[in-house]
């Protein structure tokens, strides 16, 4: 088979790394990849968002599966770019990759079916959120509508922050139209959780269960990023409360999809709190979660792409799939400044001392035979052990082996599991 994967992240350097244990695989392409990706696939110059490009090379090179990764394709229709040319496709279709796309849409859908969730409001009218968040006071939780790289949600912790996250999603317009609505909701304490599921339409099959990292500092202080790290299984979760999670939001949530005509076919991310009420919904992701992905596919024991084929064939319900009883712990080292500006280009060093992880490349480049830094979030150093304390030993052994000017990561990732 001849694969294309969509994307240049940490997320599809797993993917193929994944997809490389596969014996039916020939050949793999990815547009447009990393300096990392670049080892174990051919990167070619097409940016995610050129769609007739990428269709075209699809027909050209004949392509037998792409596999998209990023959501932002997703959500502008890729998956019926390509099915409209008979293109075999893995991901959501644009009427399901809403679930992602609309923060408002998916409260609606989750208040219609009663699948547990914060309770909200949502406004167009930035006088009116303005007076409601005065009204319900703090913590609250500030959302704009629509994607913004992971960064459109803000949890207030004074009136301050709330009014001031008003202002730049409603006014300033900092993510454009994605804040011409934005989710006021109620702040939920608990412990969070991700399950990533594999599902064609109706059926769910959840993965191992994760937990990213979203604050730049331990101790999950400062703002929030696209994930500083993450690891598989979690120990100290009860399995009843990731079954509740499983039977009373994600098979629901995807049965509700194709009631509204919405069938959901791909990776659906559930983003949960455990609160004393038990799981509630935080979001859903219509692709492979960035970290979580990396450590999910370093415990999955099926071979992935007959799992991508049965979930867009339908055959979901018959499949064997196996994951390993290890963990995983997955280290996000990023640019000194990320979440905010930072520079890129800089030199990567110790790639090659590294002894007992996998290295996948969140953002980097090549320069003159050298690999660079080309992004806020750099590699993600994930290592497998017998349990989590030896998984996240490795891990940060590891990590400790990688230099660049500026670089930095949590000391902290995985330590919940152990306490
Ligand atoms: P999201 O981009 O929706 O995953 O939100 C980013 C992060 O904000 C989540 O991972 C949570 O840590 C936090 N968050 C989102 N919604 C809530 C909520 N209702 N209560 C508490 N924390 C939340």
């Amino acid at each position: 088979m001849r694969i294309l994967v969509i994307g240049k992240g940490g997320r599809e350097h797993a993917i193929i790394w994944a997809l490389r244990k596969s014996a039916r695989i020939s050949h793999i392409y990815c547009a447009p990849g990393n300096a990392g990706i670049a080892q174990l696939a051919e990167c070619v110059p097409i940016k995610e968002s050129e769609f007739a490009q990428i269709a075209q090379f699809a027909l050209d090179y004949a392509i037998d599966l792409v596999v998209v990764g990023p959501d932002d394709p997703l959500a502008d229709g890729i998956v019926d770019v390509l099915e409209e040319r008979n293109i075999p496709v893995f991901g959501p279709r644009k009427n399901a990759a809403i679930i992602e796309g609309s923060k408002v849409f998916t409260k609606e859908l989750l208040k219609k079916y009663n699948i547990p969730t914060a309770a909200y409001e949502s406004f167009e009218d930035y006088e009116a959120a303005l007076a409601y968040v005065r009204k319900q006071g703090v913590p609250i939780v500030i959302k704009a509508d629509g994607l913004a790289a992971g960064k459109g949600v803000i949890v207030a912790q004074t009136l301050e922050e709330a009014e001031k996250a008003l202002r730049e999603i409603m006014v300033d317009k900092v993510f454009g139209k994605s804040g011409s609505q934005v989710v006021i909701e109620e702040f939920l304490q608990g412990q969070e959780m991700s399950i990533l599921s594999f599902v064609d339409g109706n059926v769910v099959r959840p993965m191992v269960p994760s937990q990213d990292h979203k604050q730049i500092f331990d101790g999950d202080k400062g703002p929030n990023t696209g994930g500083m790290g993450t690891y598989s299984p979690l120990p100290h979760i009860a399995q009843s409360v990731i079954d509740e999670a499983i039977e009373t939001i994600i098979k629901p949530t995807a049965e509700a999809m194709v009631k509204e005509g919405r069938s959901f076919r791909g990776v659906l991310f559930a983003g949960l709190m455990i609160t004393a009420d038990g799981p509630k919904t935080i979001e859903f992701n219509a692709r492979f979660g960035d970290p979580e992905t990396q450590v999910v596919l370093s415990l999955l024991e099926t071979d992935l792409i007959d799992i991508f084929l049965a979930t867009i064939n339908g055959r979901l319900q018959d499949m064997d799939i196996r994951w390993s009883d290890e963990s995983a712990v997955c280290v996000i080292l990023a640019s000194g400044g990320y979440p905010g500006s930072y520079p890129k280009g800089i030199p990567i060093h110790g790639l090659d001392e590294v002894r007992d992880s996998v290295v996948f490349h969140a953002g980097t480049a090549e320069k003159d035979g050298q690999i660079v830094t080309d992004g806020g979030r750099v590699l993600g150093v994930t290592a497998k052990g017998a349990g989590i304390e030896e998984a996240r030993a490795k891990a940060y052994a590891d990590a400790e082996r990688i230099r660049f000017e500026g670089m930095q990561y949590r000391t902290d990732i995985a330590l919940k599991a152990l306490r």
